[in-house]
């Protein structure tokens, strides 16, 4: 059995609650679970045991009650009531939303409250953490001598300090994980790979890739491919579900253009200019984004080309589904050890893979790679 404690149960939380009760019980096909039934770990060995949040309006009510307020449709698996969601820790990741939050750190000093929730998860025995909270700004913490100072001062954000908490309850409790599924720089802070490697954990991030990005990073592959020589690329996200909401503040839209556009120089070898970012919030889009892009390019004989791409994306089921592979694949890296970072892993399901260093490769590159750590054999080839 693999347990999972979630950081954050916004919609990318219940699309991923939901569809995983659903695909143990055979109600829908695996479409978007990348490795699908291939690894050794099945969907049934996966147990949400835990979920964090800071909205006043969702703690203390079961997973249950927030799919039956935002997941389409009604039919919500029952199981979802046994999840009851706690309180977390806040440092203000909600600052400037309108969401009426409060952290448990509000109550007692940030040591304390940190210390409360590794007690939790020793008694849920958590062996995965996923981080679906909000996009908060936030800058790397850099050399690991820093960590701890930063934390005893409470100058660290939401995300550091569970990842924090998570690296202590590795040395005291148990190996675990932490899958960063948000722009954060954790996988791609040598702070923390350093301390996860002392404290027999996993991470695995940063920001999952989804969306128009792995496009791009794909698109971008064939034209490097092929000697063609990107202009610019222009791409626009424009979508209504609250992370857009997030998103539309200045400070936290950077942290997206850091992990989005990042891909361009990695896979070109040069900078191509680009606009690779969330452009806008429209309310009645919802959760399904629209996206638009145009890639210039340069032929044989310097003649120019145009790749004009229009979708509308269904913005959270998209990471979910990554989310039921992450999940499987982090208890295999605590299986083998491997303790730190699995970069194989990043570079197929993350915007930014870390760790630091390293680069983004197209997705297809990713794809063989991870097969090749996963042990396991697509079928085709
Ligand atoms: P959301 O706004 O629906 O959910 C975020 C949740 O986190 C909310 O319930 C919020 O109250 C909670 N939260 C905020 N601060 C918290 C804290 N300190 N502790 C615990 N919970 C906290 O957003 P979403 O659409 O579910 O996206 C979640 C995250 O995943 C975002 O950071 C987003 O950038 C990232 N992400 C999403 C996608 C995708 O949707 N395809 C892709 C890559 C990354």
């Amino acid at each position: 059995m693999i347990r999972v404690g979630i950081i954050g149960q916004g919609l990318v939380a219940t699309h991923f609650a939901v569809g995983l009760e659903k695909l143990k019980y055979n109600e829908i096909p695996d479409h978007g679970v990348p490795l699908r039934n291939w690894l050794p770990y099945k969907y049934t060995d996966v147990e949400i045991v835990a979920s964090y949040d800071v909205d006043e309006s969702k703690i203390g009510r079961t997973v249950f009650d927030i799919a039956l307020r935002d997941y389409p449709g009604n039919n919500i698996p029952g199981s979802l009531r046994d999840i009851v969601i706690r309180r977390g820790i806040h440092l203000n990741s909600l600052k400037g939303l309108p969401i009426k939050a409060r952290g448990r750190e509000e109550e007692k000093d940030l040591q304390q409250a940190l210390l409360e929730l590794i007690d939790e998860w020793k008694s849920m025995k958590i062996d995965v953490f996923i981080n679906v909270m909000t996009t908060e700004p936030v800058e790397p913490v850099g050399r690991l001598g820093n960590l701890e100072k930063r934390v005893m001062e409470e100058d660290v954000t939401a995300s550091q300090a569970y990842a924090y908490a998570v690296g202590l309850y590795c040395e005291k409790v148990k190996p675990a994980v932490f899958v960063n599924a948000i722009p954060s720089p954790i996988a791609n802070d040598p702070a923390f790979i350093e301390f996860y490697k002392q404290k027999k954990g996993v991470v695995f991030g940063d920001d999952g890739s989804t969306g128009a990005t792995p496009l791009t990073a794909d698109l971008l592959e064939h034209l490097y491919e092929r000697n063609r020589r990107v202009l610019d690329i222009a791409q626009f996200n424009i979508g209504g579900n609250t992370d857009f909401l997030a998103l539309n503040l200045p400070e936290r839209n950077i942290m997206k253009k850091k992990t989005k556009s990042s891909i361009v120089e990695d896979i070109l070898g040069y900078e191509a200019p680009n606009y690779i970012r969330p452009t806008g919030y429209l309310e009645p889009l919802g959760d399904k984004k629209f996206v638009a892009m145009i890639i210039e390019y340069l032929s044989f004989g310097e003649f120019k080309d145009e790749l004009y791409i229009v979708a509308r994306i269904n913005d959270s089921p998209a990471l979910a589904g990554l989310l039921v592979d992450l999940v499987r694949l982090g208890k295999m890296a605590l299986d083998r050890e491997s303790y730190g970072t699995v970069y194989e892993v990043n570079a197929f399901y993350m915007k930014k893979p870390g760790p630091p260093g390293f680069k983004a490769v197209s997705k297809y590159h990713a794809y063989m790679k991870l097969l090749e750590w996963a042990g396991v054999k697509d079928p085709r080839f």
